[in-house]
């Protein structure tokens, strides 16, 4: 990983840390070593995490005291601690605001909003009177408001859509607001997309909430996949200096604990590939993607046919059913998910250790995005790939190119010591 740019007001623990910065000191710092609140380093070592991740030591000095980052890093590697830390750190300093939330965080999906929010209060253990609170949509309105009027939280977690409708109804006043995260800022700072044949501008929103809050705040941007021409455009979200962090190498992104594989086959010889696939190998939870919601839901019931205990997530659940499927995943009571890209990026299940693209996504962001499921901070996985289309074999050698690695194809009778490698 490499610093391009380091231009930031140094705090002591900074200046430290910036010291301390040789390869041998890499692997020795702590969460100690960043000045962080006594009652952050109990919440932390509650969690059971011994060391910050590379990223988290270059950027939780900086996030901790106050500094603009824009951060990328390759996915599980811990980006949700960085800004949570450095929010909470931050706010354990002032006193805290009854009349609208101090932060603000935006993910892409609803999902993604819950589950920081989760870290929020895992890390916030000892710091009982701050309140967080989520909102998406796809739910009532009318109880957002309610909530907002009646109990303001101090950190608020949603997606941009959603946001921006609560801050036009003004129902949602952000000017008491200090710290501002876009996570996965890429995708969110895309022009456009379309779900259901309805354009849909996550950037419109995004510009919309953040141009409503103070002008003087921090801001943090993160994601595993920034490419140059978007640099430009989060840059603009940012003070002059910003701390940043981009993997040039795009080498750099694979996951060491993941084994990528490919299979080649027509499309009609998926289904049977895959069960069988199901029923050789050796997983705790695995995550099959496919690139539309029609083919999640006929993929599941087929599975479920042949006595695989199978559930779909796709956009056109409801969201409580979305949030109950979502939650028996993470718990691990759903062992097979067929999922569109909603569960492709950000998605933090640790015990997925399998995941198949029984389609292949049309880019390589994606595809890193989603094989990114497995394997997250340093564990092993297994990652499969069907190849049915000359626009699959185009896709896997951009991947092999791209991040300079080799997807050999699956064995048919795969030798159980490389698979004990991978699961
Ligand atoms: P994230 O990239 O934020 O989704 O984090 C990926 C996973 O790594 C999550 O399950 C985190 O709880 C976990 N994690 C983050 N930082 C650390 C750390 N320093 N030590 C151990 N686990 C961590």
């Amino acid at each position: 990983m490499k610093i391009l740019q380091q231009q930031s007001k140094n705090s002591w623990a900074s200046i430290i840390f910036l010291l301390l910065r040789n390869d041998s000191a890499m692997r020795s710092v702590s969460f100690k070593d960043f000045s962080l609140k006594e009652s952050l380093l109990k919440a932390i070592a509650d969690s059971g995490f011994e060391h910050p991740s590379e990223v988290q030591q270059e950027c939780i000095p900086k996030t901790a005291y106050g500094d603009d980052i824009l951060a990328q890093s390759k996915s599980g590697m811990g980006k949700t601690a960085i800004y949570v830390l450095g929010i909470l750190n931050r706010m354990e300093e002032e006193p805290l605001t009854e009349t609208g939330p101090q932060a603000i965080v935006l993910t892409h999906t609803r999902e993604l909003a819950f589950q920081a929010a989760k870290e929020f209060v895992r890390f916030g253990k000892y710091l009982p009177k701050i309140k967080t609170y989520v909102i998406y949509g796809g739910i009532s309105i009318e109880d957002q408001k309610k909530k907002l009027k009646e109990d303001q939280p101090h950190i608020l977690i949603g997606t941009p859509g959603r946001m921006a409708t609560l801050v036009k109804n003004k129902s949602l006043v952000l000017d008491k607001v200090k710290y501002f995260v876009i996570d996965e800022c890429d995708q969110m700072l895309k022009e456009t997309g379309i779900h259901l044949y309805i354009i849909i501008d996550i950037r419109e929103d995004v510009q919309y909430v953040f141009c409503r809050t103070p002008r003087n705040k921090q801001v943090m941007m993160l994601s595993a996949t920034l490419p140059k021409e978007l640099r430009e455009i989060c840059k603009k979200f940012l003070r002059v200096n910003a701390f940043e962090v981009f993997i040039d190498n795009e080498a750099k992104l694979t996951l060491h604990g993941l084994k990528q594989f490919l299979v080649k086959l027509e499309e009609k010889e998926k289904n049977r590939k895959l069960v069988e696939l199901l029923d050789n190998t050796q997983f705790v939870q695995v995550i099959i993607f496919v690139n539309s919601t029609v083919r999640a839901k006929l993929l599941s019931s087929l599975l479920r046919q042949h006595n695989f205990p199978a559930v779909a997530m796709h956009g056109d659940l409801r969201q409580e059913e979305r949030l109950i499927r979502y939650k028996q995943f993470k718990e691990c009571k759903t062992v097979i998910m067929i999922s569109t890209d909603i569960f492709g990026r950000g998605v933090d299940i640790d015990k997925i250790d399998f995941v198949i693209n029984y389609d292949l996504p049309r880019d390589s962001d994606t595809y890193m995005h989603r094989v990114g499921r497995a394997g997250r901070f340093g564990t092993k996985g297994l990652a499969v790939s069907f190849v049915a289309t000359k626009e699959d074999e185009e896709l896997m050698g951009k991947v092999q190119e791209r991040f300079e690695i080799k997807v050999p194809v699956y064995p048919d009778k795969p030798d159980t010591a490389v698979l004990s490698t991978c699961l």
